[in-house]
C-alpha cells in the first residue's frame, strides 16, 4: 500500500491535479452564460463561484472598434495574467469561432488554463470566460511527501510489531504441539494434544489426537500378531523337530510308525504353509499392494471344484453342494477362491461330532440378479459377544486357540476382499449348533458377461 501511495504521488499525483483542474474549469466554462442570462442576480453568484472554485470569471462584449467592454470580472488583483491579457489573448484564439475554446497560457512561469465561448445574449456577441491558475502543486507534493515518510515509518514499525505479536501468538500453540509431538516415541504413546487457542490448532490437535489414537491401536494389533502368529508358528515347527527326531530314533525302520510320524510332520507343514499364506495376504492387506483382476467366471463351477476337493481330502466329512447351474459373476476369481477355501476351512476346522457341511447358492427371491452363497456347519457355532468381532483383525475367540490352524487373520482378509467387490456377507450362529456364512452376489446376464469379455 505504502509503496503504492509512493508511486502514485511521484509520478501521478501533478497529472492528475492538473487534469481534475481543467475538467472543473470546463464545467464552469459551460454554466456562467446559463447563470448570466437566467439569474438576475447572477454578479453574486458568479463571485461566490470564482471564490469556492478559485477562479477568475470575465464577462465581455465588443464594441463597434472591437474594444472589449466588460461586463463582468471577478479575476485577482494579484492575479499574474491581467484581463486584458488574458481578453487579447482568447479573442486571438478564438478568431471568431462561437464554440468553447479551451487554451492553456503560461505568464511568468505560471500555467493558467482559459475556457472560452462566445454567444447570443439579446442580439449581443457576449464572451464567457473562465480562467485559472494551475498553481505549482510541487510545495504541497513535498509536504505531503514528509507526511508520507513518517506515514511509512509508522506503518512499519506498526506492522512489524503487529505481525512479531501475531506470529508469536500464532505459533506458540504450534511449537507446544511440536514439543510434545517429539515425546511421541513408540515406547511412549501416551501423548495428549490439547489446544483451545484457535479452530486451525484445535482441529490440527484433534486430527494429532486422533492419529495417535490410531496409532496406538494398530501398536496393540501389531503386539498381539507377533504374539500370536509366533506361537502359531512355533507350535507346527516343535512338532516337526520332535516327529523328525522320532523316525532318526525310533520308529525309522517301522514302516508303519514311520509312515504315522511322517503324517504328522505333512500336517503340521500343511498348517506352517497355510498360516504363512495368510499373513503374505496380511501384510499385502496392509501396505494396500493387494491387486484385483476382475474377470467373468461361473461361480458355480468354482463351487463343484471345491466341493470335491475338499469331499477328496476330508472324507470323514459329509460335503453337499445345491447350486444352479450357471451364476455368471464379474469378480477376480482368485480372490473369490480364497474366501470360499477361507470359510470352508473354518467350517472343517470349528467342526464338532456332526461332520456336515452344507454350501447353498439360490436366487434371492427379492431380487433375481442377486445370489446368496451359504456355507452351513454343525460346528462349536459363535457366541453372539464374539459373533459381532470374528471379522475384525486378529480376532480369534479363547477357544479357537491352540485347537485349530489359524492366525485370526482370515476373516479380515475374507471381509476385505468382499468390501473390494461390494458383496453384501455376514454370519449367523449359535453356539453348538452351528454357523452360516453368507455372501451375496451380484451376478451379471450373459450379453453383459460377453460384453465385459470382450
Ligand atoms: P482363524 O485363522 O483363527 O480361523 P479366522 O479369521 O478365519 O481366523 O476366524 C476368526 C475366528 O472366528 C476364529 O478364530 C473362530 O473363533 C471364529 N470362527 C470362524 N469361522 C467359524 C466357524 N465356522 N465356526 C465357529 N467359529 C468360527
Amino acid at each position: 500500500m505504502i509503496a503504492f501511495i509512493w508511486l502514485f504521488q511521484s509520478i501521478y499525483f501533478s497529472t492528475v491535479y492538473e487534469t481534475v483542474k481543467t475538467k472543473e474549469v470546463e464545467t464552469i466554462g459551460t454554466t456562467i452564460s446559463t447563470i448570466y442570462r437566467t439569474n438576475p442576480n447572477y454578479q453574486d453568484t458568479l463571485v461566490e463561484l470564482s471564490i469556492q472554485k478559485d477562479v477568475g470569471v470575465i464577462i465581455f462584449t465588443l464594441d463597434v472598434d472591437n474594444a472589449p467592454q466588460i461586463i463582468f470580472n471577478s479575476t485577482r488583483e494579484n492575479s499574474p495574467q491581467s484581463v486584458d491579457e488574458t481578453i487579447d489573448c482568447l479573442l486571438f484564439y478564438m478568431s471568431g469561432s462561437t464554440s468553447s475554446s479551451y487554451i492553456n497560457t503560461e505568464i511568468k512561469g505560471l500555467k493558467m488554463f482559459n475556457c472560452a465561448s462566445m454567444e447570443d445574449v439579446n442580439g449581443t456577441s457576449t464572451y464567457f470566460c473562465v480562467s485559472a491558475p494551475i498553481v505549482p502543486i510541487n510545495n504541497t507534493t513535498q509536504n505531503f511527501r514528509y507526511l508520507l515518510i513518517f506515514i511509512s515509518i509508522g506503518v512499519f514499525c506498526a506492522t512489524l510489531i503487529g505481525s512479531y505479536c501475531l506470529s508469536s501468538q500464532l505459533s506458540l500453540p504450534i511449537i507446544r504441539m511440536a514439543n510434545k509431538a517429539k515425546q511421541l516415541t513408540k515406547t511412549n504413546m501416551d501423548v495428549k494434544f490439547t489446544s483451545n487457542e484457535y479452530a486451525e490448532v484445535k482441529q490440527l490437535s484433534d486430527t494429532l489426537n486422533y492419529a495417535i489414537g490410531e496409532l496406538q491401536k494398530t501398536d496393540s494389533i501389531r503386539k498381539e500378531v507377533i504374539a500370536n502368529v509366533s506361537h502359531e508358528l512355533k507350535t507346527p515347527l516343535t512338532m516337526i523337530k520332535s516327529y523328525t527326531e522320532l523316525i532318526r530314533d525310533i520308529s525309522g525302520d517301522n514302516p508303519e510308525k514311520r509312515r504315522e510320524h511322517l503324517d504328522v510332520i505333512y500336517t503340521e507343514a500343511e498348517r506352517l504353509d497355510y498360516l504363512i499364506n495368510d499373513m503374505m495376504d496380511y501384510s499385502k492387506l496392509e501396505s494396500g499392494v493387494m491387486t484385483y483382476n476382475k474377470t467373468c467366471f461361473n461361480l458355480a463351477d468354482v463351487l463343484k471344484t471345491f466341493k470335491n476337493k475338499f469331499s477328496e481330502k476330508y472324507a470323514n466329512f459329509k460335503i453337499t453342494l445345491t447350486t444352479p447351474k450357471t451364476v455368471i459373476i464379474y469378480a477376480d476369481q482368485k480372490r473369490i477362491e480364497q474366501v470360499i477355501t477361507n470359510l470352508l476351512n473354518n467350517a472343517i476346522n470349528y467342526s464338532s461330532t456332526r461332520k456336515e457341511i452344507h454350501i447353498r447358492l439360490k436366487k434371492l427371491d427379492e431380487n433375481p440378479s442377486k445370489f446368496k452363497l451359504e456355507v452351513v456347519d454343525h460346528g462349536i457355532g459363535i457366541s453372539p459377544e464374539n459373533l459381532e468381532k470374528i471379522f475384525d483383525r486378529h480376532f480369534r475367540s479363547t477357544s479357537a486357540k491352540r485347537a485349530t490352524v489359524g492366525s485370526g487373520i482370515g476373516l479380515s482378509i475374507v471381509k476385505s476382499i468382499l468390501t473390494y467387490h461390494g458383496y453384501e456377507f455376514g454370519a449367523k450362529s449359535e453356539e453348538n449348533k452351528g454357523s452360516t456364512f453368507y455372501i451375496i452376489f451380484n451376478s451379471v446376464s450373459q450379453e453383459a458377461t460377453n460384453e465385459k469379455q470382450n
